[in-house]
């Protein structure tokens, strides 16, 4: 159940550390196990009102919570590591930096870019995913598979066949006097037989080895965003390990090279080069240029191109997945080729160019150089 923590203590997401403190401060008087005969119900709910306050009292857990709507089983909600289906190729300490990730709209429904806390990683799984620079161009679908853990449907998560705790009688607690901020109270602590429990493993489930948990593997096709850049990451809410009280999230790291067929990628622009001959740079040229991945883009070469002129195709680059509203360019740029051999009648008209070109430098550098 997500964000019941809230309703436990009927305050609303927004209450403040002190209303927090007073809602359980009333709630502890109404529901503490002295004042109903340690009726078994009352017991639970008292049980998961001190959870819920011990987390909601605690800044660091409460930011978790507030993230996830749920905490961990296992104590190790603060730099719990990944999940059992990790398959990374990345160093944890570098998470930080890898994960300036984009939530696409798609998916979680925020969009936007966040830095993934490492307090994030929790029953999550990460994932990386080699795409080509034309699958991120156009988008598109991929088929995924990962593994993942789940509650083992053998013994529903609890580890084998189970009876009543005798250490607690079921109650999952053993009592004792404790200094609270209310004074002296009796509180319950778990038991130690059973873990708090209830319960008692009496013969332990072969299928998930009485871990509970069990691995899955899983299919998935997911939509590949459009723009999508090498690093970036986005998340598939509720897609990873999942336990009782909720499930981890998905992410999927994507791995774009930046060049491909000629086309190189910066951002949201696109580069592409093309080559022409200085009779074209100097008289005049127009060519089809057949792109990878784009197609067929007409450019229009003047008369006295320069060498390493760019010319601009406007919008018609890569999506940009932070300003939906505007694409990046498409920059074709001209490279002027000067050719290292020549047919002999090209030979002569060069020679010819070069005589002229001589005639009219008259006192020219070469002059100078060679005497005349
Ligand atoms: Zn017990
Ligand atoms: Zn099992």
């Amino acid at each position: 159940m997500q964000f019941e923590y809230y309703s436990i203590l009927s305050i609303s997401r927004e209450a403040t550390p002190e209303e927090i403190k007073k809602a359980y401060r009333k709630k502890a008087m109404e529901l503490h196990p002295d004042r109903h005969g340690w009726d078994k119900q009352k017991e639970a709910e008292f049980k998961k009102l001190n959870e819920a306050y011990g987390v909601l009292s605690d800044d660091q857990k409460k930011a978790h919570y507030d993230r996830h709507g749920t905490m961990d089983n296992h104590g190790h909600w603060w730099f719990g590591g990944f999940g059992g289906g990790f398959q990374g190729g990345f160093d944890a300490g570098d998470l930080g930096d890898i994960f300036s990730s984009f939530f696409g709209g798609g998916f979680g429904g925020q969009t936007g870019w966040r830095s993934r806390k490492r307090a994030d990683i929790w029953e999550d799984i990460e994932m990386r995913l080699r795409i080509s620079l034309e699958d991120s161009i156009l988008g598109g679908t991929r088929k995924i598979e990962f593994e993942r853990s789940t509650t083992c449907h053998h013994c529903s998560g609890k580890g084998g066949k189970t009876e009543t705790c005798k250490s607690c009688n079921g109650h999952g607690q053993v009592r004792e006097r404790v200094q609270t901020v209310f004074g002296v109270m009796e509180q319950a602590r778990a038991c130690g037989t059973c873990g708090g429990k209830w319960e008692k493993i009496i013969e332990k489930c072969t299928y998930c080895h009485a871990t509970g948990k069990i691995k899955e593997k899983i299919e998935k096709t997911i939509d590949i965003p459009k723009g999508i850049e090498n690093g970036m990451t986005i998340k598939l809410r509720g897609e990873g390990n999942k336990w009782n009280d909720g499930n981890g999230d998905l992410y999927i790291t994507f791995t774009v090279p930046e060049n491909e067929g000629g086309l190189a990628r910066d951002g949201a622009d696109l580069h592409y080069s093309v080559r022409i001959s200085p009779a074209e740079a100097v008289l005049w040229s127009e060519r089809t240029l057949d792109l990878p991945i784009l197609g067929k883009r007409s450019i229009d070469i003047k008369a006295g191109t320069q060498h390493g002129l760019v010319i601009a195709f406007r919008d018609e680059g890569m999506e940009r997945l932070d300003r939906k509203w505007w694409k990046g360019s498409l920059m074709i740029h001209i490279e002027v080729d000067i050719p290292s051999k020549l047919s002999s009648d090209q030979k002569k008209l060069y020679e010819a160019l070069l005589q002229s070109e001589w005639g009219k430098m008259k006192k020219g550098w070469m002059e100078e150089f060679f005497g005349s």
